[in-house]
């Protein structure tokens, strides 16, 4: 059938045939059912019987005419031979309306009649009006002649009417005769054309199954070429193809590409004692849950026997790829189960960095090669860079992970605040929570060194849930105080914690637990979270707002200020970058954009908070450009609880300016 199929598709000619054929078949059937039918219509039985009553009418009135000669003869009155007249008249009458109506072809010969009626009427009308040989026309002699002529005449015509009816059944008959051979002439046709038509509908049919199958089988053939058919993982040749790929954009982004070589530790060993049907089950296994640890664009290929290589493309910070190095590895060391039996497996993984490390596919490969040896020799079950400084960093990096997951648990972790300041009159406006971790070893680490790691690892989920909650709770102890009426608590929350799911629900319960008002917080966010395109962000800060909940930009200036995102955006407060206020007496430049940053914020129903305030001049500057409130060592460093209620718990809690030689020993 294949065969068949593809030499009909080898012969275009016969699809096309088909068609032809069709078409030429459809128009001879239409031209004859038209032809026969109007043939048909012209020799309708209608037209029969109104001919034939005619006819018969005008031999009946010759009867009639003949008797009234007759009578017209042997009673000479003159009034049978005016009604003798009038009939002739009549007669006359009728024959020329016979002459409009019929053709000399007509069917049934009513023209046949007419040239045997009319000489006869006419001889009879001239006889009896003008006479003849000398007879008078009413005399005896001429109506005699005349009553013999229409005799004759009527004769005649008695003899064409009953061919008349002889005509007409052959006419009917021969229409019977024509429309059964009509009728099968249709049948027949219609039989064929729809052979025909169900022909080209199968042929369309299958033409459309070989095409589908043929693409199947190159598509197959395709997918053969480019994925692993152990795994249906991408394989070497589709694997190099992405990697090329993503190199030569990484050339043109910014972002890093990572590759990671993973070889199977000891694979051989399963193969050898188990067999390769364990071997391959391994390996399958194994590609699953690479997979599902790794990010939904990032590559994983198997290379070929227990190698698995992934691409890990727009990475902002290279370091990544530990994280998901160590992800792999602590997924491969669950147990297998292969066949009913546990099985433990261990991988060894080389990471190369482009454009770092290299900028072409097969550099690339050779390095990640060479760092996943460097891994098996120091020991397997382990990772390692292209470069050292990388694994030293990377080795930091998890370090600290491990070291901050250990603070979260042995209350490692500290709250500090730092005082915000009403400009006009110096009076205490609110606090700002900052973390702080007291390392038993290293002693206080800042924000600054540790942050951003929970931010990629994602711990800051977490962290940042206890900061708001441990914020909440100091917080609540200053409420009942003489505090300013507008007076507010800042907690900084970091893009991937609304990113990781922060919203309304955590914030209620935080709320709910520590009896902290929605209306005295003020939540800090970053510019880039306002530029984020995940629509949820915008409705979880809507939501924020809606509870009462006050919103301030922070470090603003720094990210990409697009300010119509602002207005979109239900914030209250921008807080200006220190960086913009650290140079504000010394730079006119400077100066002059932090005034047009306040100008603008007021213009827009925004509150502006200077950060960094350092020096009673940057002080007085900001009151002049009337900025609302300030920050800054200059007032306050961050202090811990037990300083800030003292701060609070001051009566009139109103700045005491001091000398900045003095400050440290104010904090
Ligand atoms: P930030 O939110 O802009 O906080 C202000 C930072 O400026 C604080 O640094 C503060 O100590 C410092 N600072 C205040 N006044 C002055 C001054 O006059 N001069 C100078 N040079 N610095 C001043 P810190 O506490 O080291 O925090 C750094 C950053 O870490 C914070 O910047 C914030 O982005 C982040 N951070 C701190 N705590 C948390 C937290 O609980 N959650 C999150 N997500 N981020 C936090
Ligand atoms: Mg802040
Ligand atoms: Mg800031």
């Amino acid at each position: 059938m294949r065969v068949l199929i593809n030499k009909l598709l080898m012969r275009p000619a016969i699809p096309f045939t088909l068609v032809l054929l069709l078409l030429v078949g459809t128009s001879s059937v239409i031209f004859y059912v038209e032809r026969t039918l109007s043939e048909i219509e012209e020799a309708l039985p209608i037209t029969l019987s109104k001919q034939e009553r005619d006819i018969r009418v005008l031999v009946t009135d010759m009867g009639t005419l003949v008797q009234s000669i007759g009578i017209a003869r042997t009673n000479q009155a003159p009034g049978n031979f005016s009604i003798v007249l009038r009939q002739i008249d009549e007669m006359q009458q009728h024959l020329e309306v016979i002459r409009e109506s019929y053709r000399f072809n007509d069917v049934l010969g009513a023209s046949a009649i007419h040239a045997k009626l009319n000489p006869a009427i006419f001889d009879i009308n001239i006889w009896l009006t003008e006479g003849l040989y000398n007879f008078e026309p009413t005399s005896a002699q001429i109506l005699k002649i005349a009553e013999m002529r229409a005799k004759e005449a009527h004769t005649e015509a008695e003899i064409l009417l009953l061919q008349v009816g002889k005509t007409a059944i052959d006419v009917l008959t021969a229409q019977a005769d024509r429309i059964d051979g009509f009728r099968n002439i249709m049948i027949l046709t219609l039989a064929v054309l729809t052979i025909m038509t169900v022909g080209l509908v199968m042929l369309g049919f299958r033409l459309q199954q070989s095409v589908l199958a043929l693409k199947d089988s190159e598509e197959q053939i395709r997918y053969r070429a480019n994925y692993d058919s152990l795994t249906d993982l991408p394989n070497r040749l589709n694997f190099i193809e992405h990697l090329s790929e993503a190199v030569s954009r990484s050339r043109r982004s910014p972002g890093h590409t990572a590759l990671m070589f993973i070889d199977l530790d000891r694979f051989k060993t399963i193969n050898d004692t188990l067999g390769h049907d364990f071997g391959d089950e391994l390996i399958k296994q194994v590609a699953i849950r690479i997979s599902e640890v790794i990010r939904e664009t990032d590559v994983v290929s198997r290379l070929g026997g227990d190698e698995f290589t992934v691409l890990l493309p727009d990475m902002t910070d290279e370091i990544h790829a530990s994280i998901i190095a160590k992800n792999i590895l602590a997924s491969l060391a669950e147990p297998f189960n292969l066949f009913g039996h546990e099985v433990y497996s261990s991988a060894s993984i080389g990471i190369t960095i482009s454009p770092d490390d290299g900028e072409d596919a097969n550099t690339l490969l050779k390095n990640a090669d060479m760092a996943m040896y460097e891994a098996k020799d120091q020991g397997r079950n382990t990772f390692r860079f292209f470069t050292s400084q990388m694994t030293d960093r990377a080795r930091h990096f998890l370090e600290l992970d491990k070291d901050m997951r250990r603070a979260l648990s042995q209350n490692e972790l500290e709250v500090y605040f730092q005082p915000i300041y009403e400009l006009r009159k110096h009076s205490l406006i609110g606090v700002e929570a900052l973390l702080r971790w007291q390392h038993p070893k290293r002693g206080l680490i800042l924000p600054a060194e540790f942050i951003p790691v929970a931010e990629e690892t994602g711990l800051i989920e977490e962290i940042g849930l206890w900061v708001l909650r441990r914020a909440c709770i100091e917080g609540l102890a200053w409420l009942d105080q003489d505090l300013h009426p507008s007076f507010y608590l800042a907690v900084n929350i970091s893009m991937r914690q609304f990113k990781g799911g922060f919203d309304r629900r955590q914030m209620q319960q935080i709320l709910q637990e520590t009896g902290f008002p929605a209306d005295k917080l003020l939540l800090e966010i970053t510019e880039s979270l306002l530029m984020d395109e995940d629509i949820r962000i915008k409705d979880v800060l809507a939501e924020f707002r809606r509870m009462g909940i006050r919103l301030a930009v922070d470090d603003f200036g720094t990210g990409y200020s697009a300010l119509s995102y602002l207005r979109e955006f239900p914030v209250n407060t921008l807080k200006i970058d220190r960086s913009f206020i650290h140079d504000i007496g010394a730079s006119s430049n400077h100066r002059r954009l932090v005034e047009a940053i306040i100008t603008m914020a007021h213009g827009l129903d925004l509150m502006t908070i200077a950060e960094g305030v350092e020096t009673s001049e940057q002080d007085a500057l900001l009151s002049e450009l009337h900025c609302d409130m300030g920050q800054g060592f200059f007032y306050c460093k961050p202090v811990n609880v037990d300083n800030i209620k003292h701060l609070t718990t001051n009566k009139k809690p109103r700045l005491v300016l001091f000398d900045p030689a003095k400050k440290s020993t104010k904090t």
